[in-house]
């Protein structure tokens, strides 16, 4: 005979309800434990963003903190500058006149600087070729002459390995100032042309006038007496000079009357030197 071993399950309508009660109650409870690790994840994510977003407020006072230090020492700066921009205003108000009068000798001493030559403190070959031009165009209209001049130190080359370099700036000084005081018309023009070369323009000067004042020059540099023993024509400095003449026109070149005065400078060193030779432009 088969025995029964299994449990009986007590089938009563009372018992049913129960276990149907606490698998809901078990159902519930699940429900609120899953509510309740939501809400706690919830908070953890709240917390993170709190947390963040405390960061992200510390940052920028930081920065601002920063930011405002900077701005306060540049608004201590500005006062500074401010201080000093009314002082010299102050200053320059009140100095206005010698202010104006330094500016104006400045400026002067700037003109100066571009036309005169430093060593000589004559006119420069920038003066020179400037007066040239201008000169050509005028006596062009007026249909008048023009004479150049050029004048060159003999045997220099000599007189510096002689005497020194320095010795030989010295000399030029003299020879530009001998030259100078040789021209007496406020439109005549002395000009270092170059090394030991200076060019006189005259204008409105005939062929005649132009020789005369270059012999002029030549007396003048001999007179100052300046000893120049490696010389092979005179025991002191002279000077050789080209002499030319030229009615200026418009659409002639200028180059044309300085080309005509060299050739008389080569003629006046080929013929010996210490004179002036005249060459036809
Ligand atoms: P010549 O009689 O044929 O003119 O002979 P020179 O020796 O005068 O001519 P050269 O052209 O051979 O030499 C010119 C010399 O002038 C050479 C150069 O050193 C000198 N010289 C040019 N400019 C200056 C300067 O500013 N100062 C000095 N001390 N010497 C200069
Ligand atoms: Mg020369
Ligand atoms: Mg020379």
């Amino acid at each position: 005979m088969e025995t029964e071993n299994y449990q009986q399950v007590p089938t009563e309508p009372l018992f049913l309800t129960k276990v149907e009660n606490l698998e809901q109650e078990i159902q519930d409870l699940k429900a609120q434990n899953q509510n309740l690790k939501d809400q706690l994840n919830n908070k953890i994510i709240h917390e993170q963003q709190l947390a963040l977003a405390n960061y992200s407020l510390q940052t920028e006072i930081i920065d601002r903190q920063q930011t405002e230090a900077a701005l306060r020492l540049l608004v201590e700066k500005l006062a500074g500058e401010k201080n000093d921009l009314e002082l010299i205003l102050d200053t320059t108000t009140a100095h206005s006149d010698t202010i104006e009068a330094l500016l104006y000798d400045k400026a002067l001493s700037l003109a100066r600087e571009v036309t005169i030559d430093g060593l000589t403190q004559i006119a420069n070959r920038r003066a020179f070729d400037q007066r040239l031009a201008t000169e050509w165009q005028r006596l062009a209209r007026e249909c008048s002459p023009l004479s150049l001049l050029l004048c060159d130190v003999d045997f220099f080359k000599r007189f510096n390995d002689r005497y020194g370099h320095p010795a030989g700036d010295e000399c030029l000084k003299s020879v530009a100032k001998a030259i100078e005081s040789c021209i007496r018309r406020p439109a005549d023009l002395a000009a270092r042309y170059g090394g030991e070369e200076f060019a006189v323009i005259l204008p409105s000067t005939q062929k005649d006038g132009a020789i005369y004042i270059a012999e002029q020059i030549c007396q003048a540099v001999n007179a100052l007496q300046i000893p120049h023993e490696a010389s092979y024509v005179r025991s002191h400095v002279s000077v050789s000079i080209g002499v030319s003449t030229i009615f200026p026109e418009r659409h002639i070149d200028a180059k044309v009357l300085i080309e005509a005065t060299d050739r008389g400078l080569y003629l006046a060193k080929d013929q010996g030197r210490d004179r002036a030779v005249f060459n036809i432009a």
